[in-house]
């Protein structure tokens, strides 16, 4: 991980604007936050307003286009930090790629202590023609593919995080030249030039033979850092455009498994609640907002006796009362060291959609919605098989302990 030591400055002109544009770049301890006439935007999924041929954030009427170069070159170096002050409507194209970004940020920061997640869980995304799977790895990596058929034209690179800087950085965005017209139509592209585009069907110098293809490793990497987490994981793209690489950054700080663990140990000195009544056998994340927790069902549960003798069928109540717990696990959590603890007050949109039987294991998904001070609600969601099984919003207040 590396910090920001100063201040660092860029200008040129916007790949799609063709307007003169100036960054500046400054230290700042966590996450990535761009500032436009004195407000700032954080660079997180939430704020992307534009996946057009690029990256636009915005919030409150202030936008920033073409973010997704810089933020690869921050996020591929893993700088944990950085304001991001822009003049003009978008980010300078540069060379066209990360390079300079990342040459001028190695210049201007140093090594510094940061967490990095593991994935625990694959995560799967399919969009409308791109699919993007996610596997639990120790490290950094990317498998991408590109595969143009109308054009015949497809390309395949594995890339590690520790190449980042000589293997991704260095490549060009690309376009194809029969697509030019239309870009340009459409009121992109104004500041594209044969230095900072390879335009595929002209006679051109390649820094590499897939530069695409490294492109959109890059383009990736610029997009994931939207989700506001550092992970380790082998990402495996097909054909991801920056609409699909956004979802998927959305789904990875939404629903990937990638926090802390509380083993029953632990759940025993957060959570009161023990046989017959504690509905969670361990949390496999938690974080500040989210928690998930697991339970396998047996046949051997208290409640199957009577629930029903002949046709065992986990009550409706009882799968409420594990949202609650898991919730109860985040906000015990957030109120460490405040002498508080959670009551559970409250309780709307309960959905049942399918029977939890022996044998199941449940996937207990909870969400802060807002955290006050005397207050919580909390989205709990229940999965069996990825099959969504159960669902309600609860409400919870503070009371001293
Ligand atoms: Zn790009």
């Amino acid at each position: 991980m590396r910090k920001l030591k100063g201040e660092i400055i860029f200008e040129g002109l916007g790949l799609h604007t063709g307007e003169f544009c100036k960054v500046k770049l400054k230290p700042r301890e966590r996450g990535y936050v761009f500032v436009k006439n004195g407000k700032e935007i954080p660079a997180r999924y939430e704020f992307v307003s534009d996946t057009n041929r690029n990256v636009t954030l915005e919030r409150d009427g202030e936008r920033v286009m073409t973010v997704e170069h810089l933020l690869s070159a921050l996020y591929g170096l893993r700088v944990l930090g950085a304001e991001i002050e822009v003049e003009g409507p978008e980010i300078p194209a540069l060379d066209g790629s990360s390079k300079i970004f990342v040459e001028r940020i190695l210049e201007n920061s140093e090594e510094a202590e940061g967490r990095v997640y593991n994935l625990k869980y694959p995560l799967e995304y399919e969009g409308k023609r791109a699919k993007i799977l996610a596997l639990p790895s120790s490290t950094f990596k990317v498998s991408y593919a590109i595969r143009f058929e109308d054009k015949g034209f497809s390309q395949f690179f594995e890339f590690s995080i520790g190449d980042y800087i000589d293997k991704i950085a260095p490549a060009r965005t690309f376009v194809f030249k029969e697509d030019i017209e239309w870009i340009l139509k459409g009121g992109l592209g104004k500041g594209g030039n044969l230095e900072n585009v390879l335009v595929i069907g002209e006679s051109q110098d390649w820094r590499f033979p897939d530069e695409p293809v490294r492109h959109k490793v890059l383009d990736f990497i610029g997009d994931l850092s939207l989700s506001g987490i550092f992970i380790n994981a082998h990402f495996i793209v097909l054909m991801g455009s920056h609409a699909d690489h956004v979802n998927f950054a959305k789904l990875l700080a939404e629903r990937g498994i990638w926090g802390d663990e509380m083993e029953i140990g632990e759940i025993f000195s957060s959570l009161p609640h023990r046989f017959p009544f504690l509905l969670v056998d361990k949390i496999v994340h938690i974080s500040e907002d989210r928690a998930v927790g697991i339970k396998n069902v047996t046949i051997n549960e208290w409640f199957f006796e009577g629930h029903f003798p002949e046709n065992p069928v986990m009550p409706g109540v009882i799968q409420i009362e594990s949202m609650a717990q898991v919730a109860g696990a985040v906000l015990i959590k957030r109120l460490e060291g405040k002498r508080l603890v959670p009551l559970f007050v409250g309780i709307e949109d309960v959905k049942f959609k399918r029977i939890i039987k022996p044998g199941d294991t449940m996937f207990i998904y909870v969400k802060l919605l807002r955290f006050g001070g005397r207050f919580a609600k909390a989205l709990g969601e229940i999965f069996v098989d990825k099959e969504l099984v159960a669902s309600a919003v609860m409400t919870a207040t503070f009371v001293e302990g």
